[in-house]
C-alpha cells in the first residue's frame, strides 16, 4: 500500500491514523508506489495552491493505477469533503473516498477488517516499530514506507462512503459553535457535491497511530473543527465545529508517546487556545500543558495556533512556570490593519496586538514569536498595507509568513468587492517578506555566543557537511534551522538526541552552531 499525506501535520495526524489502521488490519505500506497494490492520497484542500495540488497528485496516482500494479486508488481528507461526487464523476479511477469525519471507513475502502484480537487490543496503539522509523517525509508531500506490500483480497465494490452519517454520540459542542451554525457559518448548501453534514470524528487513544515523524518526535492533535467566523477561511466548512478530545485521551496518548521514545510533543488544532471549552473545561489549554509538562522523560512540549484574544495570564504563567514547555508562541494574526481584520471578522488591530505581545513578553522572556499574515484581502488598500509594515517593524517577530489571499468559494469574503490583483498581492508579500528579512537578519545577529540545547535532526539536505538541528524556538518543519559545522569533542552526533551548541554565526533566518557537550 502507498499512502500519500498532503497539508498541514493537522492532516499529518489524519494520515497517520488512517496508515495505523490498516497496518494493523494487516496492511503493509511501501514507498514504491509502482508496487503497491492500493494507493492512498489523503488530501488538502484549505486555498486553491493546495486544491491544486491534491488533483495533481490524484491524476499522477491514477496513472500509476492504470500502468502498474496499483487496483485500488482511494482518495481522503479535505477534498473529499468539498468536492465528494466531484471526484467520483471526473476521475473514474477514483475507487472509494473517504472524508476526514470518516478515518475508520479507510479499512472498508481498502477490502480491508480488523481481526477481532487486534480490534480488542490494549488501550494504547501506538505503532512505533522499526518501520516507522524509516518513514522521514518531507513536508508537504510524504510517502510511507514498508518492505512489503498489501496483497489483493479487496472488495471490487467501490465504497460508498456515508454520505449523512449520524453524530457521535457523546461529542458536544460550544455555544458559540452551535450559535454560529444558526447564522449558517458551516453551511454547505452552495457546495455541489459534497455531503450535507459536517464531520464530527475525533480519534482517541485506542485507535491505532502509525508514527511517520522522526522518532523524538510526535504531534497530537487535541482538537478538531473551528467556530470562528473569519471570512476569509473555509476549514470551518470542512472541519466542522470545534471539539476537543477528551482530557485523559490526551495525557493518555502523550504518556505512551514518551514511554516509546518521543521526546518532543507539539499539541496542534485549529485553535488549541479554545482547547476544552465544549468540555466545560476552564483554561483547559493551561490545564493540560501543565498535566503533560510533568510527564517525565517529556524534553520538549509546545502547541500550536492560538488565538489573539484566548492567550491568558494563566497560560502565559504555565508557559513559563515549566523548564519543559518550550518558549515559543505561534499566534497568527492575519493582519494588523483594523479595517481589514473588521472584514475579515476577526477585530483588534495593531495596537491591541501590541500590546498582547507585551504582555506575552513579559510573562515569559525570551519567548519566541511566530505569527502569519494574509495579504491581498479584498479592499485592502495601500495605506493598510503600510499600517501592516509599521506593526511588523514594531512587533520583532522571530518568524513570520506572509500569504496570499486566496478567493475560496464558500468562504464568506468570496462575494465581497475590491479584489486586489494578484500582481499587486504577489509584490506587498515581496515587500513584507524583505521587511520581515533585515529583522531577522538583526535579531539572528543577537543569537551568537548564545549556548542553546539543540535536537539534532539528521544531515543537511544541501551537504553532508553540515548538520541541521532546532532549539526549544524553533517548531519542527516551519522555522529557520540550526547548521551544525562544528562537533567539538564528539566524533559524530545521532539524529533524536539533544546537545548543547553555541551559535558561532547567524544569516538571515538560520544560524551556525558549534557542539559543546555530548549529548544529554
Ligand atoms: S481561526 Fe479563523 S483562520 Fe483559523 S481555522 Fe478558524 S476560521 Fe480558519
Amino acid at each position: 500500500m502507498g499512502f500519500l499525506s498532503l497539508g498541514c501535520p493537522k492532516n499529518l495526524v489524519d494520515s497517520e491514523v488512517m496508515m495505523g489502521l490498516l497496518d494493523r488490519a494487516g496492511a503493509r505500506l511501501t514507498s514504491d508506489v509502482s508496487q503497491a497494490e492500493i494507493l492512498v492520497v489523503n488530501t488538502c484542500s484549505f486555498i486553491d495552491t493546495a486544491k491544486q495540488e491534491s488533483v495533481d497528485t490524484i491524476l499522477e496516482m491514477a496513472r500509476h493505477k492504470t500502468a502498474g500494479t496499483a487496483k485500488k486508488l482511494i482518495v481522503a481528507g479535505c477534498l473529499v469533503e468539498r468536492y465528494r461526487d466531484e471526484i467520483r464523476k471526473n476521475i473514474p479511477e477514483v475507487d472509494a473516498v473517504v472524508g476526514t469525519g470518516e478515518l475508520e471507513s479507510i479499512l472498508e475502502a481498502a477490502g480491508l477488517s480488523m481481526p477481532a484480537a487486534q480490534a480488542a487490543a490494549s488501550p494504547f496503539n501506538i505503532i512505533t516499530a522499526t518501520h516507522a522509523a524509516e518513514v522521514r517525509p518531507g513536508l508537504e508531500s510524504r510517502a510511507a514506507t514498508h518492505k512489503q506490500v498489501v496483497g489483493p483480497g479487496f472488495s471490487p465494490d467501490i465504497y460508498e462512503a456515508e454520505k449523512d452519517g449520524a453524530l457521535a454520540p457523546d461529542v458536544k459542542f460550544r455555544a458559540e459553535g452551535d450559535h454560529r451554525e444558526q447564522q449558517g457559518r458551516f453551511n454547505r448548501d452552495n457546495w455541489q457535491g459534497a455531503a450535507h453534514l459536517l464531520p464530527t470524528y475525533l480519534y482517541d487513544e485506542t485507535v491505532p497511530r502509525f508514527l511517520t515523524t522522526p522518532k523524538s518526535s510526535a504531534y497530537i492533535k487535541i482538537a478538531e473543527g473551528c467556530d470562528h467566523p473569519c471570512t476569509f477561511c473555509v476549514i470551518p466548512n470542512l472541519r466542522g465545529k470545534f471539539r476537543s478530545r477528551r482530557f485523559e485521551s490526551v495525557v493518555a496518548e502523550a504518556q505512551n508517546l514518551v514511554a516509546r521514545g518521543v521526546q518532543e510533543i507539539t499539541l496542534i488544532g485549529q485553535d488549541t487556545t479554545c482547547y476544552g471549552e465544549d468540555l466545560g473545561l476552564k483554561d483547559g489549554l493551561a490545564t493540560l500543558l501543565d498535566a503533560l509538562a510533568k510527564i517525565e522523560g517529556l524534553r520538549w512540549l509546545r502547541f500550536l495556533y492560538a488565538y489573539p484574544n484566548r492567550i491568558t495570564g494563566k497560560l502565559l504563567d504555565t508557559i513559563a512556570k515549566h523548564d519543559n514547555i518550550c518558549k515559543y508562541l505561534d499566534v497568527p494574526l492575519q493582519h494588523a490593519s483594523p479595517a481589514v481584520l473588521k472584514t475579515m471578522k476577526r477585530g483588534a488591530g495593531a495596537d491591541i496586538f501590541l500590546k498582547t505581545l507585551e504582555k506575552v513578553r513579559s510573562a515569559v522572556p525570551g519567548i519566541a514569536l511566530r505569527t502569519s499574515f494574509i495579504v491581498g484581502f479584498p479592499g485592502e488598500s495601500l495605506r493598510d498595507v503600510e499600517i501592516l509594515e509599521e506593526f511588523i517593524t514594531a512587533a520583532k517577530f522571530d518568524w513570520l509568513g506572509v500569504f496570499s489571499y486566496s478567493h475560496e468559494e464558500g468562504s464568506a469574503a468570496f462575494s465581497l468587492a475590491g479584489q486586489v490583483p494578484k500582481r499587486t498581492i504577489e509584490a506587498r508579500k515581496r515587500r513584507l517578506m524583505k521587511l520581515q528579512q533585515s529583522i531577522s537578519k538583526r535579531a539572528k545577529q543577537q543569537w551568537i555566543g548564545r549556548e542553546l540545547v539543540v535536537l539534532a535532526e539528521g544531515e543537511s539536505e544541501e551537504t553532508p557537511l553540515l548538520w541541521e538541528g532546532r532549539t526549544q524556538f524553533h517548531a519542527p518543519e516551519i522555522d529557520g534551522k540550526v547548521y551544525i559545522n562544528d562537533f567539538g569533542t564528539l566524533e559524530s552526533l545521532e539524529p533524536g538526541r539533544f546537545y548543547k551548541a553555541e551559535i558561532t554565526d547567524a544569516h538571515d533566518y538560520d544560524v551556525v552552531a558549534r557542539i559543546t557537550s555530548g549529548s544529554l
